[in-house]
């Protein structure tokens, strides 16, 4: 957590804003719009990621990442149950939804697995390889099988930066699979996704540009204070279409002339926090170049933890080390090491 976002996080509590609706409070929306672009060019996101750009795509703050991801499994879910209405009229929507089928990997944080129980989707959580990541080969294995015996597969999501020990799935190999196979791609990089913003960690964006959502919180990695996660669709009509219920008094005079989103449809609840005052104000104040240098001296950190670990005979590392992540043991026996978590 950082000053900045502090102050931002009062204001934004002393105003008190519920920006439902761009009326509501037009810089709420209008903020959050110009936040989410200058992220997604600090992470070097692809183009079609910015509300900017011409075309559908765009980011929003949810408030988690287990409610970006669920925002992603709902509407992902949504659009399968349209599309294989239209192609099998003979079966009914309950016949359709009884057929859904959802993927990730073993090694997914446990909001992935919770996502599946409110959205009622089974999610498979896939065996990870040795080195704790996802391919496309698991996946597409799982995928045939199911499709095999009548299963509807619907959403994978893949981790950067896993919670256990922050393994990077593979995302380009995944997204060959769910390309082909019409499955929504969704990112967790809930931890990791700071990174995308060096230039040194650029590989970890390897096939950002074949996914259909992604999701990090800056309360991870970024100095802002919870709650503030970032998502970004790459066309996020498939979520307004899904989610999209109006009434009389949501309408206003300004409705459809502003070009501006209605994040309303963007989300689980209609009111909003003002969650881009502290992101403008942390941004404005230590500048993405603070930003970087906060997280390269979090990996720095990581590599000298690594150093001292490496160094005494009684530790040894379980995984390599990742970003500002290290993950180690006491040798011997397992009770060690679960002492010693206790201990500290
Ligand atoms: N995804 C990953 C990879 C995480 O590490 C975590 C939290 O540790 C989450 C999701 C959940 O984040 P949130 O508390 O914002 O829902």
């Amino acid at each position: 957590v950082s000053y900045p976002s502090i102050v931002g996080e009062m204001l934004a509590s002393g105003f008190g804003i519920i920006g439902f609706s761009w009326i509501c409070s037009p810089a709420c929306t209008e903020l959050e719009v110009v936040v989410m672009d200058w992220l997604a060019k600090f992470l070097n996101l692809p183009e079609h990621f910015l509300h900017e750009t011409e075309g559908p795509g765009g980011g929003v703050i949810q408030g988690s990442a287990s409610e970006a991801v669920l925002v992603a499994v709902l509407a992902a879910r949504e659009q399968a149950v349209r599309r294989e209405r239209e192609c099998h009229p003979e079966l009914s929507e309950s016949e359709i939804r009884g057929k859904l089928i959802a993927y990730s990997s073993d090694q997914s944080n446990s909001c992935i697995e919770k996502a599946g129980v409110l959205a009622a989707m089974p999610i498979k959580l896939l065996p990870a390889g040795e080195d704790l990541v996802l391919r496309g080969a698991t996946l597409s294995e799982a995928i045939e099988r199911d499709v095999a015996a009548g299963l509807i597969p619907v959403i994978c999501i893949a981790t950067l930066g896993t919670t256990g020990t922050c393994a990077y799935d593979d995302i380009e190999s995944l997204a060959g699979i769910c390309e082909r196979r019409q499955v929504w791609l969704h990112v967790d990089a809930a931890y990791a996704g700071g990174a995308f913003a060096l230039d040194e960690c650029a590989q970890l964006r390897r096939g950002l540009d074949r996914v259909d959502s992604l999701n990090f919180n800056l309360h991870k990695f970024m100095l802002v204070n919870f709650d503030c996660s970032a998502m970004w669709l790459r066309d996020a009509n498939k979520v307004v279409d899904s989610f999209n219920v109006d009434r009389i008094y949501l309408k206003h005079k300004y409705e459809g002339q502003t070009q501006l989103p209605d994040f309303r449809h963007w989300q689980i609840p209609l009111g909003r926090r003002f969650r881009a005052l502290k992101v403008w104000i942390t941004f404005r104040t230590l500048g993405a170049e603070g930003l970087r240098a906060h997280m390269r001296k979090h990996i720095d950190l990581a590599a000298q933890f690594e150093a001292l670990v490496k160094a005494d005979e009684r530790f040894e590392l379980v995984a390599p080390r990742a970003l500002g992540l290290v993950c180690f043991r006491a040798k011997g026996d397992n009770e060690i090491t679960a002492q010693l978590l206790q201990r500290l």
